[in-house]
């Protein structure tokens, strides 16, 4: 297998697209204005403006490498957070950004020939969608077996915060081997379609036996604890269980000294 790629610092990309999946999750598309980024699927980058003026922020990679080098990210517009405002409402297209990474191993294990259990909460589909894309690139899942299978279980608060529902859901259409379930956090029963409830609700009824799979787990920090408490619960094993959390960065930031702050460096809490 390659060696992964080492981390690239502050390459330039321009912000060529953006549009909001769901009321408050904004898909950026990211074009090379400087130099490709080599990328393994569900790998994240460090983004920030060009002026440095919020600071740099975890995102990770939604796509799988591809031959225009784009980037896609879906960023959720955090209230009140500077850098995920910036991107989803400051920015506008053709801004340019600062690009460090890749980093993480929240990655495909190619050692792995059993089935696979990806489970996203909001915008940790992000580094999901890019696994799943690879898989199907591969052909991983045009297999309609029941022990390489790859299933989505992806959760949502409504029905508006569904993201991707159509892409997913042709991807299971002409992928045999790819089962894509979403359930709903805040819809009653008999209000939607089923499944409702959190994944750790949903889940057993679904699939209640992890002891052969790869489970992926990625979105904020509860909802990957409630889910990895639930995989392990269904015998996920240790060595095939990976979480990727949307943690915020507790550490403060300093930002450059610019002509109008000369005095003292500003800390973003
Ligand atoms: C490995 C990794 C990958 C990540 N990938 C993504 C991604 O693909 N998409 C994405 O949107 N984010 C992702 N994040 C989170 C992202 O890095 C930022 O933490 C987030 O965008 C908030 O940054 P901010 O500067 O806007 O706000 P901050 O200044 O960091 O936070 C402002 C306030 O909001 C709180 N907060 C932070 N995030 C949330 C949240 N989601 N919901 C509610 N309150 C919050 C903070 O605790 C703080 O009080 C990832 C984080 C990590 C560690």
């Amino acid at each position: 297998m390659p060696l992964a790629a080492l981390p690239d610092e502050d390459v330039e990309f321009v912000l060529s697209d953006r549009t909001w999946c769901t009321p408050v999750v904004a898909e950026l598309t990211l074009t090379v204005a400087e130099r490709a980024l080599d990328f393994r699927p569900g790998q994240y980058v460090l983004l920030q403006d060009e002026a440095r003026t919020v600071a740099p922020r975890s995102y990770s990679i939604a796509n799988a490498p591809r031959s225009d080098d784009t980037l896609t990210i879906l960023v959720t517009a955090v209230p009140d957070g500077p850098t995920s405002t910036w991107l989803t409402r400051d920015a506008t297209v053709g801004h340019r950004l600062l690009v460090s990474g890749p980093y993480g191993n929240f990655v495909a294990d190619p050692d792995h020939v059993g089935p696979t259990l990806y489970l996203a909460g909001g915008s940790g589909l992000a580094p999901v969608r890019a696994l799943i894309e690879a898989a199907a690139l591969r052909g991983a899942t045009g297999v309609p077996e029941p022990a390489r299978r790859h299933t989505l279980l992806f959760s949502g608060r409504t029905a508006a915060d569904v993201i991707h529902s159509t892409w997913l859901t042709e991807l299971a259409r002409t992928q045999p081997g790819f089962d894509y379930v979403r359930t709903l956090t805040r819809a009653a029963a008999g209000e939607a379609d089923p499944p409702v409830g959190r994944v750790p609700e949903v889940l057993p009824g679904l699939l209640p036996d992890l002891t052969d799979h790869a489970v992926y787990i990625a979105g904020a920090p509860g909802f990957v604890e409630a889910c990895t408490r639930t995989a392990e619960g269904l015998g996920v094993r240790a060595g095939r269980l990976h979480t990727e959390e949307f943690y915020a960065e507790p550490a403060p930031w300093h930002a450059e000294p610019t002509p109008a702050s000369t005095t003292a460096s500003e800390e973003i809490p």
